[in-house]
């Protein structure tokens, strides 16, 4: 075990893979040539990008959903979500027949709005903030009775997204690295407690963007920090872990052994690589460990690399339109 206080066991992983079975995809790992022959090791690439709704999300908010007692279900659930994990909880919920209130700040792109309308949620436009949306999601749990959904710190959610650690290790035992994009920590967090847990000495790696890097910054001092958000290519990592997080700063602080951070320059350039190369579309977020590799960032790479790719849902014309600057 990786811990003796560690709140998430191996066994809950294990769990969480039976509970989530039915309703998410077992995406391929595919081997990387061309990212092999750059860094000298053999990559695999974990493509989340194809998960059903585009992302890894849709682990956790199953495990979350499928928790729920009886009477829970009869009311429904809440969630402060702008992007992958409002709709991976939407497409859960649909899929079980649950009430799903997804609240969002007025900024909102429009077509993420309608995207979790589609499967079935009630969105809730409510203040300019993601703060204001929170506040609006608490009180709408109070006053309906709604089980709130939280996005990275919450046992089953990282018991959820540590499934695809068990996945990696069935498909490449010889693991002996795996590169993870990281913003909560929810992702990473599960992931290593599966990993560790098999084998302690298979490094676990972050990889979060320079621009408010919540994680890494609240590493290094040691406790829980707020971020100032700017602007990233990679949107599905910003905001805050919480300054009251209960579990993935520890799980992060004592099982990840790096962190890495990237320009927004070579956040676009994995992106690129990923289209051109693998032919896979990726978003800024879920190619930021394709990124670490490219720049050679990791301190120390072993010989069996498992790169996990969270997500794919970026808009085409941005894509396109990076591709094409790039000529
Ligand atoms: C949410 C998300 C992440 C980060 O997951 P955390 O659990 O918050 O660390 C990474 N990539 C994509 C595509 C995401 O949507």
């Amino acid at each position: 075990m990786p811990e003796p206080t560690s709140p998430i066991t191996l066994r809950d992983i294990y769990r969480a893979r039976q509970a989530i079975a039915p309703l998410v995809r077992r995406t391929p790992l595919v081997y990387a040539r061309d990212l092999s022959t750059a860094t000298g090791a053999n990559v695999y690439l974990k493509l989340e990008n194809q998960q059903e709704t585009g992302s890894f999300k849709l682990r956790g908010a199953a495990n979350r959903l499928m928790a729920l007692t009886a009477a829970e279900r009869q009311r429904g659930v809440v969630t402060v979500s702008t992007g992958n994990h409002g709709r991976g909880v939407a497409y859960v919920a649909q899929r079980l027949d649950i009430r799903a209130v997804i609240c969002v700040p007025e900024l909102v792109l429009p077509h993420k709005v309608a995207a979790m309308r589609a499967l079935g949620a009630e969105v809730v436009v409510h203040g300019r903030t993601q703060d204001d949306a929170e506040r609006h999601a608490l009180e709408l749990q109070t006053a309906e009775g709604l089980t709130l959904v939280s996005a990275f710190d919450e046992p089953y959610i990282i018991a959820g997204q540590g499934t695809i650690g068990l996945e990696i290790l069935e498909d490449l035992p010889q693991v002996d690295t795996v590169v993870v994009p990281l913003s909560g920590g929810g992702l990473l967090g599960g992931i290593a407690v599966a990993m560790k847990s098999a084998t302690p000495n298979i490094r676990t790696v972050g990889v979060s963007q320079e621009r408010g890097p919540a994680m890494a910054l609240s590493l290094q001092a040691g406790a829980p920090v707020p971020v100032v958000e700017e602007p990233s290519l990679a949107d599905s990592l910003l905001g805050g872990i919480g300054l009251d997080n209960r579990y993935t700063f520890g799980l992060i602080r004592d099982l990840v052994d790096e962190v890495v951070l990237l320009s927004e320059a070579e956040i676009a350039a994995a992106m690129i690589y990923a289209l051109r190369q693998e032919k896979q579309i990726v978003e800024g977020g879920g190619g930021v460990g394709i990124g670490a590799l490219l720049t050679h960032k990791l301190s120390h790479l072993g010989e069996q690399v498992a790169v996990v790719v969270s997500g794919g849902n970026v808009d085409l014309d941005k894509l396109l339109a990076l591709v094409a600057k790039a000529q």
